[in-house]
Formats: C-alpha cells, sequence, structure tokens
C-alpha cells in the first residue's frame, strides 16, 4: 500500500512529531530502465505519475501539511501551472483555501482545468512567471494566515528531496549522472541536498534550460523569455545559487537545447511509450546532446522525467497526427491492410 512520501521517509525529514500528513498518495514512482547507450545505463523516472501529474505533489505535501500546521488559513503560488495545479489539490485535501497566481495566457489549459476543478481561486497577472512571483512573494509576506508554497519555501525542497532518496533505495546507489529541466532552480537543488544527505553522494548534474529562456546558461537574467516548454519558461530563477552550486559541486553542466529539440525528444519518448510534457522532454533531449557528443560516463544515469503529456494537449500536436482514416465498419480489415501498406511504402 502507497502510504505517501511524509510516512516513508518521516525520519529523513525534521518534521514536528505531532503533524498530520496531508496526502493524496505522491512519491514512489517508477524507475524505468529506457534503454542502454554504450557502457551507460539510462533510467528514466517518471514523475508524472504524481497524483497531479508532476514532482510539484512531493514538494506540496510537505509545504501544504506545514501551513496546516502552522495555522494558515490559505497558501498562495505564483505557477506556470504546475505548481497551481498541486497547491488546489493539497490544499482541497488539506481543507485549506488556494489562491494561484498566473502569467496571463501563458498557461497550458489543462493546468488551469487542475486548478479550478480542486476549486483553487485563480488570479491572472500582466506580465511573466518571475513578476507573478514578486508578487504573492509580497502577498504572503504581508498577511500571517496566509502561506507562500512556492519553492523559496524551505519545505518543498525538502520534500521533493525524496525523489533523490527514492533513486537510491531502487539503485542501490546514487546514478554518476541526473539530468533534470531547470526553471525556477528549486528541484534540481532538492536534488543536490536530497542525494548528499541519503546517498552521501550526489551525482553529476546536467541541468537541462530550453534556448530563449536560459539564464543559467547565458549567466544572466533574462525579462523576456520564449519556449514551447511553459514549465521552464523562467527568466530569473529563485534557487539559481543553490543551482548552480549543485553543478560546479559536481563536475555537472548547465546547457539548453532549442524547441525543436525539445519536441523532438518529446516524439522519441512517446514513441517509446512515454508520454511527457515539453519541459520534461528538455531533459532527455540534453542528455541526447551530452551523448552525441560522447561526453556521458559510464554507469547509471538517471533522466528526471518531470510531468505528464496531457497536461499540454496543444504542443504535441506539432508533430502527432490526430486525423481520422475514415473506413466503413465492415471494411476494418481492408482498412488497416491498406494501411499497413501505406506505412511500409
Ligand atoms: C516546475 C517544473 C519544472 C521546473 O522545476 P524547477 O524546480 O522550477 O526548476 C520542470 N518541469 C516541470 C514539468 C515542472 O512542472
Amino acid at each position: 500500500m502507497i502510504r505517501g512520501l511524509i510516512d516513508r521517509y518521516r525520519n529523513w525529514l525534521d518534521l514536528p512529531q505531532n503533524l498530520t500528513p496531508v496526502t493524496i498518495g505522491e512519491g514512489d514512482t517508477a524507475l524505468v530502465h529506457w534503454d542502454d547507450w554504450g557502457q551507460s545505463r539510462i533510467w528514466l523516472k517518471l514523475e508524472g505519475t504524481n497524483p497531479t501529474g508532476s514532482f510539484k505533489d512531493r514538494g506540496m505535501t510537505v509545504a501544504v501539511s506545514m501551513a496546516r500546521y502552522g495555522g494558515a488559513r490559505a497558501v498562495i503560488c505564483a505557477s506556470t501551472g504546475n505548481t497551481a495545479a498541486s497547491a488546489a489539490a493539497f490544499a482541497a485535501r488539506a481543507g485549506l483555501e488556494a489562491f494561484v497566481v498566473i502569467p496571463d495566457g501563458q498557461v497550458a489549459l489543462p493546468k488551469m482545468v487542475q486548478s479550478a476543478v480542486h476549486g483553487a481561486h485563480l488570479i491572472g497577472v500582466q506580465g511573466n512567471f518571475d513578476q507573478a512571483l514578486a508578487a504573492v512573494r509580497q502577498a504572503a509576506e504581508s498577511e500571517s494566515w496566509l502561506t507562500l508554497v512556492n519553492s523559496v519555501n524551505p519545505w518543498r525542497i525538502r520534500g521533493q528531496e525524496t525523489a533523490a532518496y527514492e533513486i537510491v533505495d531502487d539503485l542501490g546507489h546514487p546514478p554518476v549522472m541526473l539530468a533534470l529541466p531547470v526553471g525556477n532552480a528549486g528541484n534540481i537543488s532538492a536534488y543536490h541536498q536530497g542525494f548528499i544527505r541519503y546517498g552521501k553522494q550526489a551525482p553529476r548534474f546536467i541541468g537541462v534550460q530550453a534556448k530563449g529562456a536560459d539564464p543559467l546558461v547565458q549567466g544572466r537574467w533574462l525579462d523576456e523569455v520564449n519556449t514551447v516548454a511553459s514549465a521552464i519558461r523562467i527568466g530569473r530563477p529563485a534557487s539559481a545559487d543553490t543551482a548552480r552550486l549543485a553543478v560546479e559541486q559536481t563536475g555537472g553542466l548547465f546547457l539548453s537545447i532549442d524547441d525543436g529539440a525539445i519536441l523532438a525528444a518529446q516524439q522519441e519518448l512517446a514513441h517509446g511509450g512515454v508520454f511527457v510534457e515539453p519541459a520534461s522532454a528538455a531533459a532527455y533531449g540534453g542528455l541526447k546532446e551530452l551523448s552525441r557528443m560522447e561526453r556521458l560516463p559510464e554507469g547509471d544515469i538517471v533522466v528526471i522525467l518531470t510531468g505528464m503529456g496531457l497536461k499540454d494537449t496543444d504542443t504535441p500536436q506539432r508533430w502527432a497526427n490526430l486525423t481520422l482514416t475514415s473506413s466503413r465498419a465492415d471494411a476494418i480489415v481492408q482498412t488497416i491492410s491498406q494501411m499497413l501498406n501505406l506505412s511500409e511504402a
């Protein structure tokens, strides 16, 4: 039985003893052996199988549990979509109000639907994610009944560390390399902390950004950001310092790939049975880029697939074919044999 990650890793999280977890059965996601590239063994961690479809649930179970424990009436976040969906679900589970502040017109519709069905209050602001985050930080500072649940909340990061614990438990040791997408940079910081705490040694971190939203590659803040990977469309990562530390201390690197490479990676994963959203595909695309440059080490390499594909149904329509072949009901066999011939030709 899945008990939720606070129950499973409570001894590692330094939580108050009488805290009651707010859980929807998050964590315990699969680590799937994907392929061997030479002497590198490639694993995919499917974080899209969390209850709201992204890794944000790991941080949210801890942050919302602590918010309720501390007497908050409501939680608030700025979001490119997945934090909002997760905050909305966990707040609903906890009996708290949720306010989610999103950059107007820039969030994929299914993520807004998720937030709305759980009863969150949606607020759109003119501007990008970074401006939305500045606004909610200010709001949470001025109101004691309102808890900020973005990844600048240290409980979010503690919860997200548990993904590193699971990888160490599954492999029996930390991997040699780990690739993940980097937006606001909370998650890469969490993995770094998590591997050091639980595995005693961290892998080389490959932090992948999208060209057009790659401040950590360029080494400067970006005020204009643009990419299909909306979950990492961020120009001023709040956890930039700890992300740089993760990369520097492990001999890793930041790299960025363009939207074409992100969509190609999404398609390649999907054609292998794994459907993820564009931001997650970026991590896989980035690792492939390193592989082409023959820069992969021998041993276990883990790619973090942060969010599931149905969270953004517009983007894959740029490459997936949704047109129906029509057929008479009594002619299905003839139709499929024609289609087979066509695809073989
Ligand atoms: C939030 C998110 C990211 C980026 O994580 P950060 O902690 O902001 O770097 C990547 N992919 C998906 C699917 C996300 O929801």
